[in-house]
């Protein structure tokens, strides 16, 4: 058996992918395809690319109908669907408030009050309106701006993982800036993937923090968390995970994890469930069963 590894920078992060299997060349082969579909897939998500698609929608979509691929149309009423489903705590139009706290490129500053109340005007998918005809994107209102940055890199994930299955690929781990890790099949020495949630975050006392290790097969873990890009104010850590319904930066909870069958989804609930605190696993349980969850 053979244990090939490859990696590349994509989405302001690092993507890793350890594959397994009988033939070096042919691992090699298909994690490089994946890696390429997850920077193709950058281009096109990425609010911070000028010419991708999302960039687009936010330069225009207050003035015009703007035409998106069929893939970002379904992953935008994918992300509207999520929202009803976590009651607004997770939101792709949370950009004027990320851009308001300082986290859009920095690690974060207080927010000016009348910008924040303007920017709060800004906010939900109901100023999303989508054509179903036509493949369009249009705001109701200037200021309007999406920003995919909680469920692009599981959406991502997945699509790669879609990939190396059609390459024949049934023993794999891929992870994007260990935010996000699918398990494809088992590693070679266990029944089960072991992910340490541990070491990405630190927060000042982590020694004291018993973090869990978390089973995987053909499952996605992610995490979301406060620390990171954060800063301090009044002895609080204020993070770049936004609660839409507030405008403030969250405060549920320190970190929060979701595992799923989908990185996509396990993406967006885990940035959720930070917003939604304690309470959320129980609502997010309900809605999604197969889900399981830890929060700090
Ligand atoms: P994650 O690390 O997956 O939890 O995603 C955090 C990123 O998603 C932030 O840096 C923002 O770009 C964006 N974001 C912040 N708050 C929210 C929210 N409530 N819903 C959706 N996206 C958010
Ligand atoms: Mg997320």
């Amino acid at each position: 058996m053979q244990i090939v590894q490859v990696a590349r920078n994509a989405m302001a992060t690092r993507f890793e992918i350890v594959l397994n299997g009988s033939n070096a060349t042919m691992l090699r082969a298909a994690g490089e395809e994946a890696l390429d579909e997850i920077a193709r897939l950058e281009s096109q998500l990425s609010l911070y690319r000028s010419t991708s698609e999302i960039a687009r929608v936010n330069a225009r979509a207050a003035f015009e109908p703007v035409r998106v691929t069929p893939l970002v149309f379904s992953l935008l009423k994918h992300a509207r669907d999520l929202n009803v489903q976590c009651n607004g705590a997770f939101d792709v139009t949370i950009a004027p408030l990320v851009r308001c706290w300082g986290f859009m490129g920095g690690t974060g500053q207080p927010a000016d009050p009348e910008q924040l109340a303007e920017a709060r005007q800004c906010i939900g998918m109901s100023h999303v309106h989508f054509d179903d005809e036509r493949y369009t994107i249009r705001f109701d209102r200037e200021g309007v701006m999406l920003d995919l940055g909680a469920i692009g890199k599981g959406y991502a994930i997945d699509r790669a993982v879609d990939l190396l299955r059609d390459a024949g690929i049934e023993s794999a781990l891929v992870h994007g800036g260990t935010s996000t890790v699918y398990g494809i099949g088992k590693p070679l020495d266990n029944e089960v993937w072991n992910v340490a949630v541990a070491n990405a975050f630190k927060p000042p006392d982590s020694d004291s923090i018993k973090l869990p290790t978390i089973t995987l097969t053909d499952e996605a873990l992610s995490v979301s968390a406060i620390w990171g890009r954060s800063f301090e104010k009044e002895g609080k850590t204020l993070g770049h995970v936004i609660d839409p319904r507030t405008g403030e930066p969250c405060q549920g909870a320190q970190l929060a994890t979701v595992i799923s069958k989908s990185a996509t989804d396990s993406d967006a609930l885990s940035t959720a469930l930070l917003v939604l605190g304690p309470e959320g696993q129980i609502k997010l349980k309900h809605t999604f069963p197969e889900l399981r969850t830890f929060i700090l």
